[in-house]
């Protein structure tokens, strides 16, 4: 099976958002570029049943190379994605918070030091119809130098160099936008952080964490 490790990867991170409570039903997709190929889950099937031959492997044009399934509707969106930025890998969802959020917001204000995970502050970009070219070009647009993008009235989506990366990356967001809107249901005025220290923390936080001695890692 072509890309098996990958196909595997990706229905584990279809199940793994639903275990973490990131999605509802089948309310998200993943992918992974692998050079010209990407790995994209199917659209519409149980996270539970989904193992990896059901997963996809199409080429950059979305023409499928080994797909058994539909690939998800959101494909020109990932496709927008690869094409427009350095991503690796793709997580998109439909979690409450950042869904909350994308509604009342254009851009998440900078209330957490973690908005500097994604590059900056997360932008949202305007609604379109899910599966369109309309809405591929707005999130590709809004991720313009960042890691991560609100989908108006829609979701939420992060990039990265390689799966686990996008995947932290969403659950980091769905937590800024849980923290913002915790804030604003106060009623109170929400402190926000200045551009300068969202830099430093971008700094210090590519220094941030460490790996067990190998010994403890596989224990
Ligand atoms: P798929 O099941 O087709 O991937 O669609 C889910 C979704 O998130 C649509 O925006
Ligand atoms: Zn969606």
């Amino acid at each position: 099976m072509l890309h098996e490790e990958a196909r595997r990867d990706v229905a584990a991170a279809c199940q793994r958002l639903a275990r973490d409570g990131l999605v509802v039903g089948t309310a998200g997709n993943v992918s992974v570029r692998i050079g010209e190929h990407v790995v994209v889950s199917p659209s519409g099937v149980d996270y539970d049943l989904l193992r990896g031959e059901h997963v996809g492997v199409h080429d950059l044009d979305g023409a499928p190379v080994e797909a058994p399934l539909k690939p998800s509707s959101e494909m020109p969106l990932h496709l927008a994605v690869y094409a427009r930025t350095d991503a690796e890998a793709i997580v998109h969802n439909h979690a409450p918070a950042s869904t909350a959020l994308s509604t009342v917001v254009d851009e998440v204000p900078t209330s957490h030091y973690y908005t500097a995970m994604f590059g900056g502050p997360v932008r949202v970009a305007p609604y379109a119809t899910f599966g369109t070219d309309a809405l591929a070009e707005n999130v590709a647009a809004a991720l313009d130098g960042r890691l991560g993008a609100l989908m108006g009235n829609h979701g939420a989506l992060t990039i990265g160099a390689d799966l686990k990366g996008a995947y932290d990356r969403l659950a980091y967001l769905e937590y800024v936008c849980e923290v913002q809107l915790r804030a604003m249901a106060t009623g109170l005025p929400v402190r926000t952080l200045p551009h300068e220290e969202i830099e430093r923390v971008a700094v210090l936080l590519g220094s941030y964490g460490q790996t067990l001695p190998e010994d403890d890692a596989t224990a």
